[in-house]
């Protein structure tokens, strides 16, 4: 059995996505695997840096950008951390990203599964999902904290938030994710189980090692 390392709450902007790794880790547990739990603590996140109650000083881009490299950086430390097999960490995308456009991504359905972050037993889940606006008075405090967002990606980024109403309402709903995520894990770890490779990479023909982190597909797609 395998014990894997759940990452949820990066982007406190995409909720949704942290509830469908709940319902995804019943399945895992029920198959008698072990989920241990990585949340990143909301004052930990760009957003909730942004937000802080006493916060006086304004955000630069550059501010931010470290902010979320250095979770990048923490998140590579969990498998090891843990003693986990495999590392699975969560995210929500709008449906008009670009991302569910790329059949090559490995965009599966209403889900994709990316290697590219988190090294070779590490996976970047992203489920689509829809979004309503932020209240006006939480987007004004980041306008003013974050004078330098105004009408940028990241301005976009942050102005919204995942709706689970609206997700639902479009026929996407956390017990479905949950249950087909669980389902490609479990045929993940099978392929571990047999030796074989895991996505493009060759499980145990190369060492464990742990890359730099790219920049956020958030940051590059926008
Ligand atoms: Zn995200």
């Amino acid at each position: 059995m395998a014990r894997i390392v759940f990452v949820v709450n990066q982007h406190p902007t995409e909720a949704f996505s942290a509830s469908v790794a709940v319902e995804t880790a019943k399945h895992l547990r029920k198959a008698g695997h072990e989920i241990v739990w990585e949340k990143i603590k909301p004052g930990e996140t760009m957003l909730g840096a942004v937000l802080r109650p006493r916060g006086k000083k304004k955000f630069s881009e550059r501010k931010l950008t470290d902010i979320e490299q250095n979770i990048n950086q923490r998140i590579l430390t969990m498998l090891e951390k843990n003693k986990a097999d495999l590392l699975y960490d969560f995210h929500a995308t709008p449906p008009e990203n670009v991302l569910w456009k790329k059949k090559h991504t490995g965009a599966e359905h209403d889900y994709s599964f990316d290697g590219e972050y988190h090294g070779e037993q590490g996976r970047t889940v992203e489920v689509k999902a829809y979004y309503q606006s932020l209240p006006k008075r939480i987007l004004r405090k980041i306008e003013q904290r974050m004078p330098e967002v105004v009408g940028t990606f990241r301005m976009d980024y942050f102005s919204k938030v995942t709706s689970p109403k609206l997700t639902r309402q479009a026929g996407l709903t956390k017990e479905e994710f949950g249950k087909a995520i669980a389902e490609r894990i479990q045929r993940q770890i099978a392929r571990l189980a047999h030796g074989e490779s895991l996505n493009t990479f060759e499980y145990g023909k190369i060492p464990r090692r742990f890359p730099k982190p790219k920049p956020r597909a958030h940051a590059r797609r926008r």
